[in-house]
């Protein structure tokens, strides 16, 4: 048998500390290895019952002495585990982590006491339907001007046969058969044991005979198209809220969200960085040298004409100020910027009389190595 560990050491506290003190390093580490919160974890489970052994000692003055006199040898049993003395004293102490769960929102591990009617209404809190996540291709073009789209959302509404209560019209309650009306069940551990609320009337203590339509969820699952509205200017990975389009909430709580996640197609023709927008543009060798006017397609549709000025260089960038995406978080738009292409002519393509110009004509390279 391992040596067991020191209780002030697994709560983390001194020798000297409070109740109170106690409590709160309890509540801390409870919150943070409860079995709800660690689902399938054993490491969380041996922990979780580490700190719940050590918190009843130490939270209980009589046995707080006995242990700080006589140690683990004090409480009685050279075994070293400890022995809860009944179901009782188990849920009383673990009162606290159901409220801990509460502020969670999580239906509580061990189920609570109390009457019938308290749990109904901790099992029936209103819910919050849960959110949905669509994604949306759209063109370039779109996201330049701005568009509506229509989506297509399975969503969980409220069953109307039922009005969401996922009871069959008429019928009468009757007592769980599992739990029996206590709205939990015990179960045996190594050394403890454990509560947990009933899985078949979900702590209620009693079963109701389930809506046929719903299958006594209280809520079915309908498609329906929802409109969205898509701004100008919307880029890769930008996400829409719709609020309330997401799945219907329960026992009176609101809707989810729906998300619409935007993703913007590649373009053949632009390429998009950030509001910027890059157009390659091939142009003559006689073009570069003696300026041209060309024409450009814009993304909203129109054309705009550019002056090439003469001697531009390959690669160079001519920076067209506004004619890029629109911000879509500010006014006003980003630049679209030509990129230089020079297409130089194949020896084969120019005419005899240029072919000969050209090849007596020898300009000089001042600098052949240059560094972009
Ligand atoms: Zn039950
Ligand atoms: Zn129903």
């Amino acid at each position: 048998m391992a040596e067991k560990k020191d209780y002030y050491e697994i709560l983390g506290v001194s020798k000297n500390a409070t109740a109170d003190e106690i409590k709160k390093a309890y509540r801390k580490l409870a919150r943070q290895y409860h079995p709800d919160l660690n689902p399938g974890s054993k490491e969380a489970e041996e922990k979780f019952k580490e700190i719940s052994e050590a918190y009843q000692v130490l939270s209980d003055p009589e046995k707080r002495k006995l242990y700080d006199m006589y140690g683990h040898a004090g409480l009685g049993g050279d075994t070293g585990s400890y022995q809860y003395q009944s179901y009782e004293n188990f849920r009383d102490l673990f009162r606290d982590i159901d409220d801990i769960l509460d502020d969670f929102g999580f239906g509580g591990f061990f189920g609570r006491r109390g009457s019938t009617g308290a749990r109904k209404e901790r099992y029936q809190r209103a819910e919050r339907g849960e959110d949905i996540a669509t994604t949306v291709n759209i063109s370039l073009e779109d996201a330049y001007r701005g568009t509506t789209v229509t989506v297509d959302v399975p969503r969980y509404v409220l069953c109307e046969a039922c009005g969401g209560t996922g009871v069959k019209a008429g019928s009468q309650p009757r007592t769980c058969p599992t739990c029996e009306g206590r709205g939990e069940i015990y179960k045996k551990a190594p050394f403890i044991i454990i509560s947990q609320t009933c899985p078949t009337c979900g702590g209620t203590g009693f079963i109701q005979e389930p809506c046929d339509v719903c299958k006594g969820k209280g809520t079915v699952l309908k498609p329906e198209t929802v409109k969205v509205n898509i701004p100008p200017g919307v880029d890769n990975g930008n996400k829409l809220r719709i609020p309330g389009k997401g799945h219907a909430g329960r026992f009176g709580g609101t809707n989810g969200d729906l998300w619409v996640y935007i993703n913007v197609l590649p373009h053949s023709l632009y390429e998009r960085r950030g509001d910027n927008l890059y157009l390659n543009v091939n142009i003559s060798l006689t073009e570069a040298i003696f300026s041209t006017e060309i024409e450009l397609p814009l993304l909203n549709g129109k054309t705009e004409k550019v002056k090439i000025p003469a001697g531009v260089q390959p690669f160079e960038h001519i920076r067209i100020y506004g004619k890029g995406m629109p911000r879509l978080k500010s006014q006003g738009y980003g630049d679209l910027i030509l990129v230089i292409n020079i297409k130089i002519p194949k020896e084969d393509e120019l005419p005899k009389d240029i072919k000969k110009c050209l090849k007596e004509y020898k300009p000089e390279i001042k600098e052949r190595f240059i560094k972009r």
